[in-house]
């Protein structure tokens, strides 16, 4: 029997652990419904996703028939304005072939500015507010990578819940925000709890994430065996050994010195270097072509940097930002000498 908890405010019950979008878009379209549907036959029962992941709402529409009273499903827009974001709305209900989507978030509001664009008249939180009234959406969150403006929204009373990056190496959220949701009842979404494919150890990074009450993590599956050995460790004991709690720092050290939390604290770069994609080039073979083309672009900027080193001096991780472009230009520039579209050779 599934493990089950409230997520925030919202009160929806949903399973103690989530299936994240991004990785299904990488299968065949029959394939991941599959892989979907075992996940649900399994008792998860929260499904995350976005207008902005490619075939994902389609596939998990497909994939929703006969379970869509059973299945909780997130989705986010990242439109700014409220015409944009209902455009997205409408499209995400075609897509999912639901009337109604369970909770809707804003998606990637990791600068102020956008916050604010977003909660200003005419912005994507009218378009939330009205579909609110008329019954398409249920519940309204957002998601970020800012814990700045983080910490500012989750007390705001505007959403009930928040989606941002938490796993074992990534564990900014863990100090002030994840007691800062217990505290006002938000729900808390893990985002990447492999760390985008850096962490392999599930039984570590499921047991690590399980151990903060209101948490669900929602990691991309693209085996159903991926999804079974999740949920195995779900619906067994969270505790970590003492051997697990030192693989756990064991692999901190080594990542830690390289782990770029995307906070975006290094940017502006006064030659216009997209720095956070450039310091997850290794990353691009787990997050299909948009993530792919982005890092491409990085790279080619990242061919000028003037090694001035005021990143380094922003970056708050006091990470060797210079050291590792350097670096990640090099692995770029050989894998795409090995393989044409490494978003396709990874699967
Ligand atoms: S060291 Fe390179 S990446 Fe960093 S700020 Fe200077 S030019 Fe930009
Ligand atoms: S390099 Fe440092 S400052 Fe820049 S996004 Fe990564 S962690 Fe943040």
């Amino acid at each position: 029997m599934m493990k089950t908890m409230k997520l925030g405010r919202t009160n929806l019950v949903i399973s103690r652990i989530g299936v994240g979008g991004i990785p299904i878009t990488r299968l065949s379209e029959s394939k991941a419904v599959e892989v979907l549907r075992r996940c649900f036959d399994l008792g998860v029962t929260f499904v995350d996703t976005a207008n902005a992941y490619g075939s994902s709402e389609e596939r998990i529409g497909k994939a929703i028939t006969g379970y869509r009273n059973k299945v909780v499903i997130a989705t986010k827009t990242g439109g700014r304005s409220k015409t944009t974001a209902l455009e997205h709305l409408e499209l995400s209900l075609q897509r999912l072939q639901t009337d109604y989507i369970d909770l809707w978030q804003l998606h990637n509001l990791s600068t102020f500015k956008v916050y604010k664009r977003v909660l200003r008249s005419g912005g994507a939180m009218e378009a939330a507010q009205e579909a609110l009234k008329t019954g398409k959406i249920r519940h309204i969150g957002m998601s970020s990578h800012s814990l700045d403006v983080a910490l500012h929204a989750v007390p705001s009373g505007n959403f009930e819940t928040i989606q941002f990056p938490f796993n074992f190496v990534n564990t900014e959220a863990a100090d002030e925000l994840i007691p800062l949701c217990q505290e006002h009842d938000i729900g808390f979404i893990a985002m990447k709890p492999f760390a985008g494919g850096q962490l392999s150890d599930a039984d570590l990074v499921i047991k690590y994430l399980l151990q903060f009450d209101g948490v669900v993590p929602d990691p991309g599956v693209k085996e159903c065996r991926e999804i079974e050995e999740i949920v195995d460790i779900v619906n067994g004991s969270w505790k970590l050994t003492p051997r697990e709690n030192g693989k756990i720092e064991e692999i901190r050290f080594k990542l830690g010195r390289r782990f770029c939390q995307w906070c975006g604290y290094c940017q502006p770069c006064p030659q216009d270097i997209d720095i956070p994609h450039l310091m997850n080039t290794r990353n691009i073979r787990s997050y299909g072509e948009g993530f792919f083309k982005r890092v491409a672009r990085a790279v080619e900027a990242g061919r000028n940097c003037v090694e001035c080193g005021e990143c380094e001096e922003k970056c708050p991780y006091h990470l060797p930002i210079r050291e590792t472009i350097a670096e990640n230009i090099e692995f770029f520039d050989r894998l795409m000498q090995e393989v044409e579209r490494p978003w396709e050779e990874a699967n």
